[in-house]
């Protein structure tokens, strides 16, 4: 039977698990990735509906996202409709820039950006040689539009990641591969966890819907901008803040 797949990067964790649980929910066949493949099969196991899989993929390295996409739509055949892929895997390395190590420049850029290239292009690639229609969300932040104290390594990759996204949705448009990029705004995941109290609340006072998001308001937007609904919409930033940073 024809299907619809779902591939989540950073799916062990936070927001990626939400969107695994989102897309579930609608019956589309769950591919949760995450470098930590032991929380990528938990997230996959709790998952409602049958035919979901966890497994684990460092989406910085390109041999591993070949490999991973390549098993994937081998073990799919030609049972796959649509395919989604939801680039969700992040990291920070926060501090002021002037003590910014190269190490900690290239680790951020390596994950956000590279990593979101190297896994669009592997799936992409897969869907162009197939004749596959579908979606790529890219989560990008809203630091990646105004900038952040001790984030010039996370900023940068952000807005390099609206740029990408711009990109692949001009050169795809005409294969019906939409491309499209959510900013979150301060989301609650364990990513914040690091973050202190005192500086939480103090953005908190920011946000005009005066609370934190949930990895759900993310997941939300994913799921739509992935949908039929947004069939017409490509190349765009949403912003899923709670009114932070507009
Ligand atoms: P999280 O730390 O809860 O989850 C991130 C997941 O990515 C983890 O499971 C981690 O193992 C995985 N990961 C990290 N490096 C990886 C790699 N090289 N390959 C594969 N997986 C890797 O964080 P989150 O809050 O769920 O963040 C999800 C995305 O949302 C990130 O891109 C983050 O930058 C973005 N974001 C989060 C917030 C927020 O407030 N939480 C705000 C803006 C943007």
């Amino acid at each position: 039977m024809a299907t619809s797949i779902a591939l989540v990067t950073g799916a062990g964790s936070g927001i990626g698990r939400a969107v695994c649980r989102r897309f579930a929910q609608a019956g589309i066949q769950v591919m949760a990735i995450d470098r930590n493949g032991d929380e990528a099969k938990s997230t996959a196991s709790a998952l409602e509906g049958a035919g979901h899989q966890g497994m684990s993929c460092d989406v910085a390295s390109q041999t591993q996202v070949n490999e991973t996409v390549e098993n994937i739509i081998k073990s799919m055949g030609k049972d796959i409709r649509t395919v989604s892929l939801i680039n969700s895997a992040g990291i920070t390395r926060d501090k002021g820039f002037l003590k910014m190590t190269e190490e900690e420049w290239d680790a951020v850029n390596d994950v956000n950006l590279k990593g979101t290239f190297l896994t669009t292009q592997a799936v992409c690639r897969a869907m162009v040689t197939k004749g596959l229609t579908g979606s790529i969300v890219n989560i990008s932040s809203i630091s990646g539009k105004g900038g952040n104290m001790g984030q010039a390594n996370y900023a940068a990759s952000k807005s390099g990641v609206v740029g990408f996204t711009k990109t692949v949705a001009k050169e795809l448009g005409s294969k019906n591969i939409r491309c499209n990029a959510i900013m979150p705004g301060m989301i609650e995941t364990p990513m914040i966890a690091t973050i202190p109290d005192k500086v939480q609340a103090m953005v908190k006072q920011m946000i005009p819907m005066g609370e934190i998001g949930k990895p759900e308001d993310i997941a939300n937007a994913c799921f739509f901008l992935s949908s039929d609904q947004a069939r017409y919409i490509t190349g765009q930033t949403i912003e899923v803040t709670g009114g932070l940073g507009m």
